[in-house]
């Protein structure tokens, strides 16, 4: 007997997991693929022995104490700091947008106050701007993009650059003013997510910090590193308690060659379930199926010590197709690597269809009307709650996942 069944063994599930074994409770934790950790699973590329993050770069940040601290309980933290460069008209910037990219791009020597005048300036005299993302709208929300370049300027024109009303691209300009959008944001972000940035939510942008100095952090959370034994030791760290039994390889919504004993058909109404996969799946996109993009990934290894000189290489132009190129060595400049050989990742973003791993949720207008619809169904199944990047259909790092999965423990002891 269990007390609990979770699907999904990522960071949301492992952690809801370890708690509630913690404080007594049997948990069965049903996971369609052959291994733990989620999308943020790693494992050793097996020719040259590089951690390679086989979903996706992952590296943790947090400025939540909590989580920082559970989660520390499982690994050693290295001091890696991420940092990322992009290539932009065949120049190589540091990303996030800060002085040493404003100078760089503009060929200055500005100073702090001198740049924010100037970004300032650009953001406040921008000529195409419009009206926002209409957050909860319906599916023709088209505003901004085509029409904004022509509309006229409106009280939206005074928005400040946090407001949630805010597409990507009226946010992003608010932010680092036209030019730099347009070099940096522009057309990566039309590689990443093929929706016009005024259909996609001002917080993706939000994500990025814009600073008036030359740190070149990624990053600005206190705690920042990778797990010293790699991020699969963590989670199989995390998932070692004696009331936590693992079920590797069987698919909760799956047909019989799929599916182990627990389903939704034999869970539903006997046990309590919290579901961590994509939530419309679970409702058979009864309401029409929600928006994810997907990645595939082009591996290579080639016969060098260093491909690109740094982890992470953006490519803002729309030429070439991929968004990044991850060199995965470079995680752990602390480990004794061959010194002649190299992994490297291409990224490729696509929508995703129902075969595919959904990574990312685009959040438009039209998704969040029809996530409305299934929250509205999620209401009617008391025993199921959903949880995590794909139940919550929210843009989670790790950290927030982990977060979430705290409160979410201590709501149901409780
Ligand atoms: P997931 O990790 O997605 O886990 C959900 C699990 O549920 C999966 O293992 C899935 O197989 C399983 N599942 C789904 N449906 C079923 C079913 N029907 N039956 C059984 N099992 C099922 N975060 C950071 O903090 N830093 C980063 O640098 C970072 N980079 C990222 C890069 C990429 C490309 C992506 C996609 C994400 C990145 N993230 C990053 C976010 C990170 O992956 C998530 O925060 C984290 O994985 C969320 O954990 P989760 O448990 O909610 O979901
Ligand atoms: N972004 C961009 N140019 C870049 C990096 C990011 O336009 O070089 C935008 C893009 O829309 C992206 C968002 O900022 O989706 C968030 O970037 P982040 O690096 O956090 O994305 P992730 O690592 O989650 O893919």
């Amino acid at each position: 007997m269990t007390d609990l069944v979770i699907v999904g063994a990522g960071p949301f599930g492992l952690t809801l997991a370890r708690v509630l074994a913690e404080r007594g409770r049997r948990v069965t934790v049903v996971e369609r693929r052959g291994h733990i950790g989620g999308n943020a699973y790693s494992s050793a590329d097996p020719d040259t022995g590089i951690e390679v993050h086989n979903y996706g770069a992952h590296l943790f940040h947090t400025s939540n104490q909590k989580v920082w601290d559970f989660l520390s309980r499982f690994t050693d933290w290295t001091g890696y700091t991420h940092r990322v460069f992009t290539v932009h008209a065949g120049q190589v910037y540091p990303l996030p947008v800060s002085l040493a990219t404003i100078n760089q791009f503009f060929g200055t020597s500005l100073s702090p106050d001198q740049a924010r005048g100037l970004i300032a300036q650009q953001a406040s005299q921008d000529p195409q701007d419009g009206p926002g993302y209409q957050v909860g709208a319906g599916g023709q929300a088209g505003t901004g993009g085509q029409s904004a370049a022509t509309s006229a300027p409106t009280a939206d024109r005074h928005k400040a650059a946090d407001d949630p009303s805010l597409s990507l691209d009226a946010k992003a300009v608010r932010m680092i003013g036209r030019p730099l959008y347009e070099a940096f944001i522009r057309n990566y972000t039309a590689k990443q997510w093929q929706v016009a940035p005024d259909q996609l939510p001002g917080s993706v942008i939000g994500r990025l910090p814009v600073r008036y100095d030359y740190d070149t952090r990624y990053f600005s959370d206190p705690h920042q590193g990778l797990p010293c034994q790699g991020f699969t030791a963590l989670w199989e760290r995390l998932a070692d308690h004696h009331l936590i039994e693992l079920r590797l390889g069987e698919d909760y919504l799956g047909a019989s060659a799929t599916a182990g004993p627990f389903t939704k058909a034999s869970c539903s109404g006997q046990v309590p379930v919290v579901f961590t996969g994509p939530i419309d799946r679970y409702f058979d996109q009864s309401a029409g199926p929600l928006g994810w993009r997907t990645l595939d990934f082009e591996w290579e290894h080639p016969a060098t010590g260093d491909f690109q000189g740094c982890p992470v290489m953006n490519y803002a132009d729309l030429d070439p197709a991929w968004t990044r190129i991850i060199e995965f060595r470079h995680f752990h400049p602390e480990r004794d690597y061959p010194p002649d050989r190299t992994v490297i990742a291409r990224e490729f973003p696509r929508q995703a269809g129902p075969e595919d791993e959904p990574y990312y949720p685009v959040n438009t207008p039209r998704d969040r009307q029809r996530l409305d619809r299934y929250r509205e169904l999620a209401a009617t199944e008391p025993d199921v709650k959903f949880g995590g990047r794909l139940g919550r259909y929210q843009y989670l790092d790790m950290d927030m996942a982990v977060a979430s999965a705290l409160a979410m423990a201590a709501e149901m002891l409780a």
